[in-house]
This record gives structure tokens, C-alpha cells and sequence, in this order.
């Protein structure tokens, strides 16, 4: 199967064998019913497993190409269990510019648990070897970056990753299988936050691995079901129906961001535009190869570089909602430093770019004339 045949039936086939009814049932029940002890029909605790999320752990396995899925109450929660693979004392090489909440979970939560983490600027991949030891564990990618944008040779990083064995995690929530596909460039785990791309529609936080490794697999699962961050049958179901719309959501997330950043580039209260598809973004070769597109997501920075003047457009904005979050059918403005990003410090924030006057856009797919006027009115 092509990709747009999978994500409306990779692992859907004969979703209900009762009725037949095209979308798996939601099977909202904790429990399940057993004619001996163990004689159940494959399922005995939803904790452990549920048909709805199964059929959607199936359909996350097949539009990343790999064997085996796995579904978590949210993005944080997915991250968490990889994180639990982990022992004190073992180290992990990850990428600098990253969403704030991963960098506050490595910091505050598994630096306190013996882990050591080296933050680096990934856009140079061969950085990475320079902080390998024999205490290096995981490597932690995620590209495109949030907010700035740049980009990270996955080919690169899994060739250093192999040399050193050490595994090697993907973060593909910006990017989505549409746009690039990790296991296939030979990276271990992909992770996303299902609750932007791959659900789509702003209604539902949810997370998502996806592995080709039968070992790997059992050990994700086995701390997904012993620490029990999953999510349920309803958020399942919702999530299975926002995928079967990914790539025609996503192809026109592409034509917009395409448009609202060449608009933006054209801007004279602008100073530079955060977008992987312009040929002078220092790693759009990089894009060009390993990406089927760039995208609907840019950042800007306004010339003169006023907190108060990126206030007031964000506040502006009346077609782009400000709001946290991406990915959603809808547009959507953020102010980084004040909302995603307040947990970095500023010194830090500051250093991988995420300065005062940085906003974020997450292009939506409505008519393009009226996103631009939207940000034209609000600019001003
Ligand atoms: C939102 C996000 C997360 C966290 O996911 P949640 O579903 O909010 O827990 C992780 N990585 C990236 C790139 C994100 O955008």
C-alpha cells in the first residue's frame, strides 16, 4: 500500500468482525469478560489493551512504516516511556531547540533520576559524536525544530547512532510520515504528539511510538502498560478519523505555509522568516533530501525585535487563534518566549534564537488570501 491508501486502512482490515461496521466500535469499557481465568478473547484490562486503541495502534504502525504502535495519553507520556528504557548514570545527546515541555521533562523530572543530558545544537550532525561516550544511550532528535525551524540530518545522526549502537528516537510531530518517514532512514523510535498533525483537529491530546524492533516493542509496551499513560477509546476513535485526512490535510498545509512565508519574507516590518523551504535557510538541502515538502509551520521575527509589538500582532490576529498547540485544520499564532517556551530560561531560549519578538505560526488549511490578509491587517 501507497501512503494515502494506509492512512485510511493500514491496519484496519475487518475492524469488526460482529457487524462489520467500517470504523472499529468504540469499546468504551475498562474490563472484559472471561469464560475460565484467562479465557479471554484477547483483551483483559484496558490499561493493558483495548480493540479501539489496537485498531489505531495498528494505523500509527503502518503510516510510519513500522511494525508495531503504540498509543499514550499525550506526546509528554509517549517521550516518559522512552525515557523509562533508560537506568541512572546513562546519558542522552539530544537537540537544544526542542519543545519546552520535553526539555522540562528531561531537566526536571530525569536529571533528578541520575540521567545526564547533553543539549546540542544538532543543524551540524557530526557535533553529535563529540558528546558520545561509553554511557551514551539514546539519541534525541527532533526535526523540524520548535519553533526555529532547523533542520537535523536523520541519516547522519543514525549513522553515528549505529556506529556507537546506541538507539536513536525521532521526534516527527512537525514534520508527520507525510513529510518523512525516520524508521525508513533507520532511526529506532519515531514519537509524535498525536494531539497536532496526526489528529488534526484540535480536539484530543494524545501520543504515539512507532518501532520496527520485536525486543524494543515488548520493552515500550511493557512500560506503557506497567507505568499506564494511555489514552482512551474515545480519544482513540477520534484520532483513527483525524488520520485518515492527513494527507490531503497535509498537502494543503504545505500550499499555505508556502504562500504565508514567501508573504512574510516580502514583509518590511519583518526581519527573517523561520522556514525550511527557502533556498537561503541554512539547511534546506538537507530539507530537499530527506522531506517530501517543508510544511506549515514558520516563524518570524519583527525588525527591531519589540516584546510588545510581537504582543500586540499575536493579539491582533483574528482568523489565527492565539493559542498553544499546532497542527490543528485551523490556524493558529504563539508567542514563544511568553507561552511554549517560558519554562527555558531566557539565556538559553535566547541562544538557540527564541528571542522577544518570535512568533509562531502554524498555517492552517483555510483560503489562503484570507490568512494573509489576517496577518496584513495585524502587522499593519
Ligand atoms: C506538543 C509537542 C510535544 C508534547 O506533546 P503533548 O501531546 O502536548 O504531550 C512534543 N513534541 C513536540 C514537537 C510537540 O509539538
Amino acid at each position: 500500500m501507497k501512503f494515502n491508501t494506509k492512512t485510511i486502512h493500514g491496519g484496519q482490515h475487518n475492524v469488526d468482525p460482529a457487524y462489520g461496521s467500517v470504523m472499529p466500535p468504540i469499546y468504551q469499557t475498562s474490563t472484559y469478560s472471561q469464560t475460565t481465568p484467562g479465557g479471554h478473547k484477547g483483551f483483559e484490562y484496558s490499561r493493558s489493551g483495548n480493540p479501539t486503541r489496537a485498531a489505531l495502534e495498528r494505523a500509527f504502525a503502518s503510516i510510519e512504516n513500522g511494525e508495531f504502535g503504540l498509543a499514550f495519553g499525550s506526546g509528554l507520556a509517549a517521550i516518559d516511556a522512552i525515557m523509562k528504557l533508560l537506568k541512572p548514570g546513562d546519558e542522552v545527546i539530544s537537540t537544544n531547540d526542542l519543545y519546552g515541555g520535553t526539555y522540562r521533562l528531561f531537566t526536571k523530572i530525569f536529571e533528578g533520576f541520575g540521567i545526564k543530558f547533553h543539549f546540542i545544537g544538532m543543524e551540524n550532525a557530526d557535533k553529535i559524536e563529540e558528546h558520545v561516550n561509553d554511557k551514551t544511550k539514546l539519541i534525541w532528535v527532533e526535526t523540524p525544530t520548535n519553533p526555529m525551524m532547523n533542520i537535523i540530518d536523520i541519516k547522519k545522526a543514525v549513522s553515528i547512532a549505529k556506529k556507537h549502537k546506541i538507539l536513536l528516537a525521532v521526534d516527527n510531530t512537525f514534520a508527520t510520515p507525510y513529510l518523512q518517514q525516520p524508521l525508513e532512514m533507520g532511526a529506532d523510535i519515531v514519537m509524535h504528539s498525536a494531539t497536532k498533525y496526526l489528529g488534526g483537529h484540535s480536539d484530543v491530546v494524545m501520543g504515539a511510538l512507532v518501532v520496527k524492533d520485536k525486543e524494543l516493542a515488548e520493552r515500550l509496551y511493557f512500560i506503557q502498560n506497567a507505568s499506564g499513560a494511555v489514552c482512551g477509546p474515545q480519544d482513540s476513535f477520534l484520532v483513527l478519523r483525524g488520520l485518515k485526512t492527513l494527507h490531503i490535510r497535509m498537502q494543503r498545509h504545505c500550499e499555505n505555509g508556502k504562500a504565508v512565508a514567501e508573504y512574510l519574507a516580502k514583509h518590511p516590518k519583518i526581519e527573517k522568516v523561520y522556514w525550511p523551504g527557502f533556498e537561503s535557510h541554512p539547511n534546506h538541502a538537507i530539507a530537499k533530501e530527506q522531506m517530501n515538502d517543508f510544511g506549515g509551520m514558520i516563524s518570524f521575527v519583527t525588525k527591531g525585535n519589540n516584546y510588545e509589538e510581537a504582543i500586540k500582532i499575536v493579539e491582533n490576529l483574528k482568523i489565527f487563534t492565539l493559542a498553544e498547540s499546532l497542527g490543528g485544520v485551523e490556524s493558529l499564532a504563539g508567542h514563544p518566549a511568553s507561552m511554549t517556551h517560558a519554562s527555558i530560561p531566557k539565556k538559553e531560549r535566547e541562544k538557540t534564537g527564541v528571542v522577544d519578538s518570535l512568533i509562531r505560526l502554524s498555517v492552517g488549511i483555510e483560503d489562503v488570501d484570507d490568512l494573509i490578509a489576517d496577518l496584513e491587517q495585524a502587522i499593519g
